[in-house]
């Protein structure tokens, strides 16, 4: 399931780098990961980057965007053509 950001966010902009997938943009005031981009980092990384790179503990899996991990890496091939997974 992707990930959402919590208001423990501090917006402090370190996961908008982290993200293999540009799946997060800063917002008023707290960042905002896009659904729709989210591979809870299947594709790219063990384990989502937003998460390990957040000194709040902000971001946590989003019950409204279930996902199978076939799913996860199947969207991480549409928003990356052409490459290699590097873990699935
Ligand atoms: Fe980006 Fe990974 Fe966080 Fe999803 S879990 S928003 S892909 S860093």
């Amino acid at each position: 399931m992707a990930y959402k950001i919590t208001d423990e966010c501090i917006c402090c902009g370190t996961c908008v780098l982290e993200c293999p997938n540009q799946a997060i943009s800063e917002g008023d005031t707290i960042s905002v990961i896009d659904p729709e981009r989210c591979t809870e980092c299947v594709g790219a990384h063990e384990h989502p980057q937003c998460l390990t790179s957040c000194s709040v503990g902000a971001p946590v899996p989003d019950p409204a965007h279930q996902e199978s991990h076939e799913q996860l890496l199947a969207k991480w091939k549409k928003l990356h053509p052409g490459e290699t997974p590097l873990y699935t």
